[in-house]
């Protein structure tokens, strides 16, 4: 099966709105198995709309667009499906009534006529339930372009909020009875490596086997490893053999990212967790208490960026921070026991180093960090030199530290 996808949005092409659509379909796509043949943008405008959905339908047996199904006069994404596949617009009842009721619960007055416009639905689709707004998505099939193959369309609103529930709990079911030869895919998240050390690591276990392809992707956190063959049990098998490469590196079974990772070892260990940030000025508390429920391990944080702060809340001498400076490991080591103790918690984590772009020095490079982490009694501090701007220097800093406090609490690293 080959799928398209059309962005529809005068404002992705103004460069007013980031695509994030194409991403969250990109990946949810991936997870069946489904890799999309190319995508589209296009603006609101119906000569480019017919245009996108000629070459879709030329291409591809399903095409998803995303935008354009909302009330406005701008948005017209379901007439120009309609008239491509010869279908009327009908008013649905039940979506004029959940309209209705939606309305009445904001208590603005009388709902203006043309939110009507979205109940109106093209003969023969199948309407897709929208639970976090008002525009349903659709899905229609038949020959649009008369010539006797059967083409699927599946049209999801612009807003992410609305289209991602949407299309993971209806789109994918719906793309997946579709599929007659599926791929099957794995994921995994290796972290502290390079993508390059990772492919290397990697080649004597995918080289010679055309029936399984590899795909990374690389982020401050970690880099992605898709894995995907027809032969379910073939996957299954060369995902161990990659596992058994990576052992340590890889996240524990359902964590995505270092936070929920720490989250998850941190109440193994009945820890409480500390923070003290320099550079990374607050970056591993707003991580960490992203996740919900990390108040029952996260106690808080400092972020102490001036040295007055080092001293007077975390306790590091001022004689330390005369002899070695603020970005050191003695530094480093000092602010993560000040943290432990004056927030009463038996794991922690401290970063200071270098975020640029200036500031810098022969022996103290942009992009040096010092991180340092607490567990169990023990402190070990390491040193990284990491590249990039300034975000994403402090965002590896503070994925590097992160990652120093899993490792020690996986009892991978010793002091
Ligand atoms: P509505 O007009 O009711 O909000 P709609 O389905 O017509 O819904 P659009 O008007 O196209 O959607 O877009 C609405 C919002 O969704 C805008 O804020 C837009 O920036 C955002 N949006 C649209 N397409 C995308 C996309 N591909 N990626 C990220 N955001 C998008
Ligand atoms: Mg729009």
């Amino acid at each position: 099966m080959e799928l398209c996808l059309i962005c529809i949005g005068d404002e992705l092409l103004k460069g007013a709105t980031v695509n994030t659509n194409m991403a969250f379909i990109g990946e949810c796509l991936l997870g069946i198995g489904v890799i999309p043949k190319y995508s589209l943008v296009v603006p609101d405008t119906r000569q480019p709309i017919l245009a996108a959905l000629d070459h879709a339908f030329a291409n591809a047996d399903v095409v998803i667009t995303t935008g354009g199904l909302g009330p406005t006069a701008d948005d017209i994404t379901k007439e120009v499906v309609a008239e491509k596949f010869g279908r009327r617009l009908n008013e649905n009842g039940e979506i004029a009534v959940s309209l209705q009721h939606y309305w009445n619960s904001l208590k603005r007055g009388p709902m203006p006529s043309r939110l009507l416009n979205q109940s109106l639905v093209p003969d023969g689709a199948d309407v897709m339930k929208n639970s976090c707004g008002t525009a349903p998505g659709l899905h229609l099939s038949g020959d649009p372009l008369k010539n006797g193959s059967v083409k699927h369309i599946i049209l999801l609103p612009g807003p992410p909020a609305e289209m991602r529930p949407m299309f993971k709990e209806q789109g994918i079911p719906l793309i997946q009875s579709l599929v007659k030869k599926p791929l099957h895919a794995e994921l995994l998240h290796v972290v502290g490596l390079g993508e390059s050390v990772i492919e290397d690591r990697m080649i004597p276990v995918i080289a010679g086997h055309p029936n399984l392809s590899v795909a990374y992707c690389a982020s401050p956190e970690y880099v992605r490893v898709f894995l995907t063959s027809p032969d379910q049990e073939f996957l299954h098998h060369k995902t161990r053999e990659v596992m058994d490469l990576f052992k340590g590196e890889l996240f524990l079974p359902g964590c995505k990212s270092f936070a929920e990772e720490l989250l998850t070892l941190l109440k193994r260990k009945k820890s409480k967790l500390a923070v003290a940030e320099s550079c990374t000025g607050g970056i591993i508390a707003q991580r960490m208490t992203d996740i919900p429920g990390s108040s029952s391990v996260f106690n808080g944080g400092v972020v102490a960026y001036a040295n007055e702060v080092k001293t007077a809340v975390l306790g590091v001498s001022g004689e330390l921070l005369e002899e070695y400076g603020a970005v050191s490991a003695e530094c480093a080591a000092a602010m993560v026991e000040g943290v432990c103790a004056k927030l009463n918690a038996d794991a922690g984590i401290a970063v200071t180093g270098i975020a640029g772009p200036d500031g810098g020095s022969v022996h103290k490079p942009v992009g040096l960090v010092y991180a340092a982490v607490r567990f169990n009694g023990q402190t070990i501090v390491r040193d990284f030199h990491h590249r990039g701007g300034r975000e994403q220097i402090r965002h590896r800093a503070a994925s590097s530290a992160m990652n120093l406090l899993r490792r020690l609490m996986l009892g991978l690293e010793t002091p």
